[in-house]
């Protein structure tokens, strides 16, 4: 099942098994446009070269369309479908008032030199710049995209609030580096909270090492956790007593290229176990926060947690998600886990439209309460409705989507717009 179908099937589910109005979930299948361009590139040898570029654009009822551009050889129409529609539910889950977008550029920018990745990102910007704008499309980094792309595209387009994730000197926000990773550990200690748990003593494994799983690991110590496992590209490291200080194992990290190699630098006694090990090792709460789809249908039954915070994309397959639930294991879903990100994303666009600059402090406070309020919501739906807390959290953005269904009669407030012919309230048809 390619991405796209598999956002399909979860969109019906969730809509026949919530009872959401059907007219809805159609309008969720759908897009709202699709921008395909094949960019020409003049290589640094003089070379032309041409790459395909998409942005799609999924739904806007709730504010322009948001999410990230990424370039990667697998970029296809069917992925970037996918990811624009979960950013239409991710942002009405941590509502903030955009829709969703994304998009990308089918190339390994590993391939390409600095002058070149900068044309090339010129070129879509000036593909892109009529449907593109603060108030219409507003892109941001993803996969091998970053704030020094992000400023080459406010530069060709003109204006800073154009794009999200820029670095701060550009216009970028305080908090945003740890907002997707402390982000997902307000909503864990939420969760907890509302399930009368202790967060002390709690034990936790944590698979990536990058910008997401490191504060994630960082702020679950701050809060009396003990993170036993972690993960790279290459190992797993276990402590039963638990890793403290974090930011010197990046540091580290980053000095002698992997975790292994970090913890021998910093004299640290533990396992090294392998790669995929990370998945299966006895915690409380596991937290896949590398790659999409790491936990399948094969190792599900495997897996010895109880609590799973997505921080990733899509790190469960949908069989994976069935058999989890099953074993009464509870998944605190990618939509809501990981929406901290996009919820300073928004921030940094209002600081930019309010000439505003914001202390660390201010934007992280507020995400802790936007973070919250969520998880208040879902909570709630999923209690009173008997649905797992996905389930719950695409309720939750469905029924804020329909509530922002665009009005397109203000005589009489019908919604029905462009399909009715025949308004039966007012006859504005
Ligand atoms: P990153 O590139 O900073 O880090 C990814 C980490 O995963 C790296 O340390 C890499 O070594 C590790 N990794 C790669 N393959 C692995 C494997 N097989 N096993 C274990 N680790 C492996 O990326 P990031 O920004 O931390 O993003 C991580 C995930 O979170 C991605 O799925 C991303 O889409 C998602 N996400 C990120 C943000 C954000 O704000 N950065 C927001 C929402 C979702």
């Amino acid at each position: 099942m390619n991405p796209w179908q598999n956002a399909q099937q979860t969109l019906k589910q969730v809509g026949e098994k919530a009872n959401i109005d059907p007219s809805l979930i159609e309008t969720l299948l759908k897009h709202d446009r699709k921008i395909e361009v094949g960019l020409p590139l003049i290589m640094d040898n003089g070379e032309k070269k041409t790459f395909k570029a998409y942005r799609l654009q999924h739904n806007n009822w709730r504010g322009p369309y948001k999410g990230g551009l990424r370039y990667h050889p697998q970029v296809s129409e069917d992925e970037v479908k996918a990811l624009s529609a979960w950013m239409t539910i991710k942002n009405a889950v941590i509502d903030v008032p955009f829709g969703g977008g994304k998009g990308g550029i089918s190339v390994d920018p590993k391939t390409l030199s600095k002058p070149e990745l900068e044309r090339l990102t010129r070129a879509f910007t000036r593909e892109l710049a009529e449907h593109i704008g603060p108030d219409k499309d507003v892109p941001a980094p993803d996969v091998n995209t970053n704030g020094e792309i992000m400023k080459w595209i406010a530069d060709e387009y003109g204006d800073k609030a154009v794009v999200t994730g820029k670095a701060i000197a550009d216009g970028g926000s305080e908090g945003r580096t740890e907002a997707t990773g402390y982000g997902g550990v307000y909503a864990l200690m939420a969760v907890l909270e509302a399930k009368k748990i202790s967060s002390v003593g709690l034990t936790a494994a944590i698979q990536g090492f990058g910008n997401v799983g490191t504060y994630a690991a960082e702020l679950m110590i701050k809060n009396g956790i003990k993170v036993v496992a972690l993960s790279d590209s290459r190992n797993t490291i276990y402590s039963a007593g638990g890793f403290t200080d974090i930011m010197a194992l990046v540091e580290a990290k980053a000095k002698t290229g992997s975790l292994t190699n970090a913890v021998k630098e910093l004299g640290i006694d533990c396992e090294v176990k392998s790669v995929d090990d990370v998945l299966t090792v006895k915690v409380d709460i596991l937290a896949p926060a590398a790659l999409e789809m790491v936990v399948t249908a094969e190792n599900a039954g495997l897996i010895d947690a109880k609590i799973i915070l997505e921080l990733a994309n899509g790190p469960l397959t949908p069989e994976a998600d069935d058999i989890l639930a099953d074993r009464d294991i509870v998944v605190i879903p990618d939509v809501l886990a990981n929406s901290g990100g996009v919820a300073v994303s928004y921030y940094e666009w209002y600081q930019n439209r309010h000439d505003e600059k914001w202390t660390k402090e201010r934007a992280l406070e507020k995400l802790e309460g936007q973070m919250r309020a969520s998880v208040t919501e879902v909570l709630s739906i999923a209690g009173e409705s008997k649905l797992t807390l996905r389930e719950a959290a695409y309720v939750l953005a469905m029924r804020r989507i329909a509530a922002a269904k665009p009005v397109c009669c203000e005589d009489c407030n019908c919604t029905n717009c462009p399909d009715c012919q025949n308004c039966p309230d007012c006859n504005c048809c």
